[in-house]
């Protein structure tokens, strides 16, 4: 049972910037931390478990693929658990037919049923983005029309995007289309980072293992806002929830994304012979179906049963008590964000953390970077 009333350090959030920093707490100051978690799992958005009816490991929040080109976070995950050899790869459909993503030669010459050499494409994709005269791109849309041309926007993006983010890509930054390159070669991973994998166990026994700590107790199923006023007033908290609802939305509501995960079963070895495919076009509404059988290749008897487990990811704007996914970092929410970050500087017990402590689009390494790096710098005065 955790004593609100003593405890020196709780940890808002057991996703990964709450794990990291409590672990970190845990074992480099060797004091005790309480990790507190409304849901009713560790792990936040990375949380894996096995479907009873086919044996089949799923990322309830759909897939997870760990990508980073930085060692000192990969060696530090490997303390925890090991990595399979998956390499991402993305397969999308526009108006029914198949491509490759990110864009690369393939896609460019099946699109336009050309037959490019590398040093033709980069001509041809040169005039397509010379006929939108584009050359200082605002937004999203003028970013990804400078660099692909106006037809592979259209087709690829443009929908996606108005999908995903509940808007007009023209109000987007576009920063978030940086995410995504550009290829004009054969290369079809979606990621070129030095490190690529699943961990082997599953996301769930990593992040067990990473928590297994004599100095660490966790409490599930607790709401920060329930018990905040029993918290003794030197407690350090790392908070790693929203933060516009940490200071009861004072400042305005923040803009966040939210999911529906549909999950279906069905009775095919193999529904759709990749692990994400994307869905470019509006007609369809998710923007990705996951497969997550094609994530653990190494496990060859599961993969050759003949059913599989498959999540629709539907995209929505999120309503208040809605879980929340991505930040929409608009300019007019940046403003309000960082009257929220200004506000948090002054209280020297809180910490934030995380996407939606930060109001920061991160990938789990960037997760597990911050938070290494923030404990680093926090370190003396914690
Ligand atoms: N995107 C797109 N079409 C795709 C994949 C991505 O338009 O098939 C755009 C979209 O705006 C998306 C962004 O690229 O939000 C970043 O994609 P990424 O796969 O990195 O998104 P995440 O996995 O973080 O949801």
């Amino acid at each position: 049972m955790v004593d609100f009333e003593k405890a020196d350090y709780i940890v808002v959030g057991c996703g990964f910037w709450g794990s990291v920093f409590a672990e970190r707490i845990a074992t480099v100051l060797d004091k005790k931390v309480s990790i507190i978690d409304k849901r009713n799992h560790i792990g936040g958005n990375c949380y894996s478990d096995v479907d009873k009816e086919t044996n089949i490991e799923f990322h309830k929040y759909g897939s997870h693929i760990f990508h980073t080109s930085s060692k000192k976070v990969w060696d530090y995950l490997n303390k925890f658990g090991k990595f399979n050899t998956y390499r991402h790869k993305v397969i999308t459909v526009h108006k029914g037919k198949h491509y490759i993503m990110p864009i690369n030669l393939l896609t460019i010459n099946d699109f336009y049923g050309l037959n490019l050499q590398p040093y033709e494409a980069a001509k041809f994709l040169d005039k397509e983005i010379e006929k939108s005269g584009i050359y200082e791109p605002k937004n999203l849309e003028e970013k990804a029309i400078s660099q692909i041309g106006r037809p592979l926007y259209e087709a690829f993006i443009k929908n996606y995007t108005e999908k995903q983010w509940n808007c007009d890509a023209k109000d987007l930054p576009s920063s978030i289309f940086d995410r995504l390159p550009v290829r004009r070669n054969f290369r079809t991973s979606y990621f070129e980072d030095d490190f690529e994998g699943i961990p082997v166990d599953g996301w769930t026994k990593l992040f067990q293992n990473m928590l297994d700590n004599e100095n660490i107790s966790i409490l599930l199923n607790t709401d920060f806002f329930d018990i905040k006023d029993k918290i003794n007033p030197n407690c350090k908290i790392i908070y790693t929830g929203k933060i516009d609802q940490l200071f009861d939305y004072e400042f305005g509501t923040l803009d966040w994304i939210g999911l529906d995960f549909k999950f279906e079963r069905y009775n095919v070895k193999d529904y759709q012979g990749t692990s994400v495919m994307n869905y470019s076009d509006k007609i369809v509404p998710q923007t990705r179906t996951h497969e997550f059988k094609h994530l653990h290749l190494e496990r060859r008897e599961i993969f050759e049963t003949p059913k599989t487990l498959v999540c629709f990811e539907i995209p929505k704007k999120a309503q208040k008590d809605d879980e929340v996914f991505y930040p929409v970092a608009t300019e007019k929410n940046l403003k309000i964000y960082e009257k929220y970050r200004e506000k948090s500087s002054q209280n020297k017990n809180l910490i934030l953390g995380g996407r939606l402590g930060l109001y920061r689009y991160m990938d789990m390494d960037t997760t597990v970077k911050d938070a290494l790096e923030t404990f680093e710098k926090l370190q003396g005065a914690l």
